[in-house]
């Protein structure tokens, strides 16, 4: 039986020091507001969460934000930490990275992944005007020389027609992309749009790449509203789905339903969203590599964060 999973992207922090692009949450200013520039997110939190990801079988997507805000050392640490936790090397979307950084990140990251939202040039350049496409062309480009697999993000339902879907071809082709993660577009107030695309249409865009891409990696984002359109992205051939909020969501009627319709699409759902495993968690923190302090702050998050997941 075929099998899917749920990718957790670990965020670094809230705030995005672009800050325009004009379909994003980070654009408004009521998100300005709430998440200050030097907002970082604990190095506790991250690895709490990276450990209760492990154990309940999610893969992580990649990690995220924070560029900009984080020292790149001090990201590169998170990196590997993170990647130890989970026993293997890891996945990153952290904006355009330089070849010095990409390097430092080698040990500890099979994967770099690029934001490019929409691929049709007027419309991304409108949409994402402080975020041009050709640094993260450049940047994934040089990552596959360096020894990277590569993937991009994409935004379904920003203004592109089914027509543009040559141009995404083109692009995985040309970059030899070994991964793809579709979002459908969540409208957020205070942004120009209002609409998200009807499921079959973001289905459409899956099963368009998984037809002309039979080995590529598809990951296919979930907005936490509705899920239930879960069978039918995963029968449009995406591999796994991302973006579900699954801590805070974790046992709720939603988790359930992703999981009873991974089965309706035929799919063994891999680890869960729904059952704590019986794990002793002091010892996961225990044989970690940091020091005595950051372990005492890993437990108390944890047992905050299991609180949570179990009421
Ligand atoms: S889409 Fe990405 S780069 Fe653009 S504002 Fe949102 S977080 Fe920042």
């Amino acid at each position: 039986m075929k099998t899917t999973y749920f990718g957790r992207c670990i965020f670094l922090s809230w705030y995005c020091e672009k800050g325009s692009c004009k379909f994003c949450f980070r654009s408004t200013i009521k998100h300005h507001i709430k998440h200050a520039k030097n907002a970082k997110r604990s190095l506790a939190s991250i690895l709490t969460d990276a450990i209760i990801g492990k154990n309940l079988g999610w893969k992580i997507e990649f990690l995220t934000g924070g560029y900009g805000i984080f020292d790149f050392n001090e990201i590169v640490k998170i990196a590997k930490h993170v990647s130890e936790i989970y026993n293997e090397n890891i996945w990153v979307n952290l904006g355009a990275l330089k070849k010095e950084e990409m390097e430092k990140l080698k040990p500890y990251v099979e994967g770099i992944c690029a934001s490019i939202e929409t691929i049709e040039p007027k419309l991304h350049d409108s949409i994402c005007p402080e975020k041009p496409i050709k640094p993260y062309s450049d940047m994934l480009k040089l990552a596959k020389e360096l020894g990277f697999k590569t993937s991009i993000t994409i935004v379904v339902g920003l203004g592109e027609k089914k027509e543009d879907f040559k141009l995404l071809a083109d692009y995985i082709k040309r970059y030899k992309l070994d991964g793809i993660t579709f979002y459908a577009l969540k409208p957020v107030k205070d942004t120009p749009y209002t609409k998200s695309p009807s499921p079959e249409y973001y289905a459409w865009w899956i099963k368009q790449t998984r037809e002309s891409f039979p080995n590529i990696k598809i990951m296919a984002g979930l907005t936490p509203k509705k899920v239930d359109y879960t069978k039918l992205i995963l029968e449009a051939g995406a591999d796994a789905i991302t973006k579900f909020p699954a801590i805070k969501q974790f046992n709720s009627e939603k988790a359930r339903l992703i999981e009873k319709m991974a089965g309706q699409a035929g799919r063994k759902f891999e680890g869960s969203l729904t059952q704590l495993p019986d794990v002793n968690w002091d010892k996961e923190v225990e044989n970690l590599d940091i020091d005595d302090k950051l372990k005492e702050d890993v437990k108390y998050k944890l047992k905050q964060y299991l609180a949570k997941m179990s009421s």
